[in-house]
């Protein structure tokens, strides 16, 4: 099973990930990180195919994926 993984104190909320994700697996989380932008956070974790675009997209290595 895929898993992907997610350091969201990195993250600058430009949403590209979610954009991108062909599964719909990710979305804006509703708190605040500590540079004040509502992380990414991983909503449907078992949709994950561990395809990596997410982490080919982000532009700040905010992506660990585990195939
Ligand atoms: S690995 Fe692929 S399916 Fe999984 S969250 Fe990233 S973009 Fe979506
Ligand atoms: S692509 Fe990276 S920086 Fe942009 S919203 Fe997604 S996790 Fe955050």
């Amino acid at each position: 099973m895929p898993k992907v993984t997610i350091r969201e104190e990195r993250c600058k909320a430009c949403g590209l990930c979610i954009h991108y994700c062909p599964k719909g697996v990710l979305g804006p989380s509703e708190k605040f990180n500590a540079k004040g932008y509502h992380p990414t956070e991983v909503k449907h974790p078992e949709k994950c195919i561990g395809c990596t675009i997410c982490a080919q997209v982000c532009p700040d290595q905010v992506f660990e994926v585990y195939r």
